[in-house]
């Protein structure tokens, strides 16, 4: 009947009164929380549960938690790497079971059902080593570049996530194991007239054990290709197969570029990663917020350098910002669940339309602190009869233009606001106002020929809280 009744509404409604026209509003709005660790990833504190309730009190409609997916890190010593060889393991998605995960997260929408969870996981999909235990300086890096996994459903996909060091992941390597079984049956063979063949027997097992890990995932993981980026494209390409979302997670963060103490002498480390949307294609985008704003989504970055790879068609998919928590206990690092959200215009909040929104890039992403608040009321081209909103293409006419409304939502107070719009990568319009920013601007044809433009919009409010819009494309 709903679906009739959505069906009717586009039927009749021309499509400029799809958004936000009158009383007829096909599109709601839809808060949501991205990136929340419960007591379930290795430094998480809250239940799955205890998180849920809190997202009710704080105004949130989607709940995407992103638990860590795998923490297991292996090192084998040369020149015996398969023999001399140690696992650290902590607790993770895989060691809970992706089956047991996944009823929790039912058993949430069971129990929430004004709550629209996603299932998300945080996935690092390799790892290198650097140094040798023997000079103290071994060193663990990039064990936190990490990319979101949104929307996987089936345990079966998640068990076999391919990444460096999951035990389901990749093919046993026969082939390595030949030449060891080989020498073993020489041994016994030579048992029979000679004891001493047992020494043989016991090289042949030894090199046998000395292959481990038996099962791999492909070479660009063990090899580390292209500084790490041909395992997390072959990971983004997995999770698309699959009907899941990918998000470059804080690629600026640097909280973790210092070695930091593994276990005993033991470092870890990992570089920003800002470079990382450039080299990888087909994910969905990037956090923005917290630790994405300055190299990546400031104008002229690695996210415009990707826009307009995408407007030159040498991209086939668009890069999106997206609001990320790394969320672990409530007041943490001053961080709130409702510090940082994704706003989506959706027709219905179900997990699918949420996803599909994402997808679409149909959204924008805020950061609040000290109780203030950005609100975004209007943000499309409007373009004769065709109104295009974040995500979306429209096709240029001599009357189309660009319509904004930002809002500090706290009413007392002075508060000034800093707008940019960027065209193409560049800043083209910035304006200064207080409390309420609205626009309506004639838009100039596209600038090159056969390829779009693009428009995105930045806010800040001083020192309290900003807002990055998704772009409009104009063809
Ligand atoms: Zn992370």
């Amino acid at each position: 009947m709903k679906t009739l009744f959505f069906l009717f509404l586009l039927l009749t409604t021309p499509g400029s009164r799809l958004y936000a026209q009158k009383d007829e509003v096909p599109y709601r709005r839809v808060v949501a929380a991205l990136h929340l660790h419960s007591n379930i990833s290795p430094n998480g504190r809250t239940s799955l549960q205890a998180i849920a309730s809190l997202a009710g009190k704080r105004g949130i409609d989607a709940l995407i938690p992103a638990d860590t997916f795998l923490q297991r890190w292996e090192y084998g010593m040369p020149p015996l790497p398969g023999l001399l060889r140690a696992t650290h393991y902590r607790k993770c998605v895989l060691k809970f079971g992706p089956e047991p995960y996944l009823s929790l997260l039912h058993k949430l929408q069971t129990d929430f059902p004004k709550l629209t969870v996603v299932p998300g996981l945080e996935v690092a999909p390799a790892y290198r080593w650097t140094g040798h235990p023997a000079k103290g300086n071994l060193t663990l890096h990039e064990p936190q570049r990490h990319i979101l996994v949104l929307g996987l459903e089936n345990p079966e996909d998640i068990r076999r996530l391919p990444v460096l060091s999951n035990p389901a992941v990749g093919d046993v390597r026969w082939k390595n194991l030949l030449l060891p079984a080989l020498l073993v049956a020489a041994g016994v063979a030579l048992m029979f007239r000679w004891p001493a063949g047992l020494i043989v027997v016991v090289f042949g097992l030894l090199w046998g054990v000395d292959q481990r890990p038996f099962r791999r995932p492909p070479e660009a993981y063990t090899a580390f290709s292209r500084n790490g980026y041909a395992a997390a494209q072959h990971l983004i390409d997995y999770v698309n197969a699959r009907g899941g979302l990918t998000v470059w997670a804080h690629p600026e963060a640097s909280n973790w570029q210092q070695p930091q103490k593994l276990y005993r002498s033991v470092l870890m480390q990992t570089e920003p990663y800002p470079e990382s949307l450039l080299e990888t294609r087909d994910y969905t985008g990037f956090g923005y917020f917290w630790e994405g704003e300055k190299i990546v989504g400031s104008p002229g970055g690695t996210w415009d350098q990707s826009l307009l790879e995408y407007a030159l068609g040498k991209r086939e998919n668009p890069v999106w910002a997206f609001g990320e928590l790394d969320w672990s206990e409530e007041g943490r690092l001053g961080t709130r669940m409702d510090s940082v959200q994704n706003v989506l215009w959706v027709k219905d909040a179900t997990k699918e339309a949420v996803l599909d929104c994402f997808r679409r890039g149909r959204f924008y992403c805020v950061l609040q602190q000290k109780g203030h608040s950005l609100v975004m009321s209007d943000w499309t081209v409007e373009s004769g009869k065709r109104l295009g909103l974040a995500g979306e293409t429209v096709e240029w006419i001599p009357d189309a233009k660009l319509r904004a409304r930002v809002a500090v939502e706290e009413p007392e107070g002075s508060h000034t606001l800093y707008v940019t719009l960027v065209r193409n990568g560049k800043i083209w319009k910035q304006f200064r106002e207080s409390k309420t920013w609205r626009a309506e601007i004639p838009l100039p044809p596209p600038a090159g020929a056969g390829r779009p433009d693009y428009y995105r919009l930045l806010v800040k409010e001083e020192g309290h809280s900003a807002l990055a819009a998704n772009p409009i494309f104009v063809n």
